[in-house]
């Protein structure tokens, strides 16, 4: 079988059970939507290069491919190994225009369209697992439901790497700053209440020993 291992992100699609992704979905795309609540928006909406992503279009784009895996697990629990419908990933992110998406919405919609794939793949029973459809990638071939799964995993990994690379290249490129407020609203989170001071001492050390 081919792409059992991701040569970019690492993600292994031997290394553990179908039914996990249930559980590890959610928490991945929490961690994702934790590194892009904090920063400011114009590291969020950073394009690192022509034709790369910012962090947003790539909460954008998990967003509507576990969408996408939502409904490409309802036909193939109903149709005999049916061929899924592309998503056309690029002429989507311009057609629905990622780039000028409101970020508190994107995560939110995110958060629920995780939950949502996870309580899809979470209702399969033993053999539906089974089920296949001839899935596009690498390239078109018999899919079982179980590898559906675990490559809907490696989407929310894959991308969490992508945006963790770039949101560093913004820290780098603003001095820290970036970081600072990151960890900032992260203390914040966690003191709720205590005096901007004290929030800002704590942020200064935080990011020292990051
Ligand atoms: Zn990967």
């Amino acid at each position: 079988m081919a792409a059992m291992l991701c040569r970019e992100c690492g993600f292994d699609y031997e290394a553990g059970a179908a039914e996990a992704m249930c559980h590890e979905l959610p928490r991945v795309v929490g961690e994702l939507c934790g590194e892009a609540a904090g920063r400011p928006d114009s590291a969020v909406r950073l394009r690192p290069g022509p034709g790369v992503w910012s962090p947003l279009e790539y909460c954008c784009h998990l967003r509507d491919v576990l969408i996408t895996q939502r409904e490409r697990v309802v036909r193939a629990l109903v149709e005999d190994c049916p061929t899924v419908l592309p998503m056309h990933r690029d002429e989507r992110a311009e057609l629905t225009r990622y780039a000028a998406e409101d970020r508190a919405k994107v995560l939110a919609q995110l958060r629920a369209a995780a939950e949502m794939a996870a309580w899809s793949f979470a209702s399969l029973d033993g053999s539906q697992w089974a089920r296949t459809c001839i899935y596009n990638y690498p390239e078109p071939m018999p899919r079982t439901l179980a590898w559906v799964s675990r490559h809907t995993l490696h989407e929310a990994v894959h991308h969490l790497a992508d945006v963790r690379r770039i949101l560093a290249r913004a820290d780098a490129a603003d001095g820290g700053s970036t970081r600072i407020l990151h960890s900032a609203r992260l203390v914040r989170g966690c003191l709720g209440g205590y005096p901007s001071a004290t929030l800002w001492d704590v942020s200064i050390a935080n990011w020292r020993v990051y």
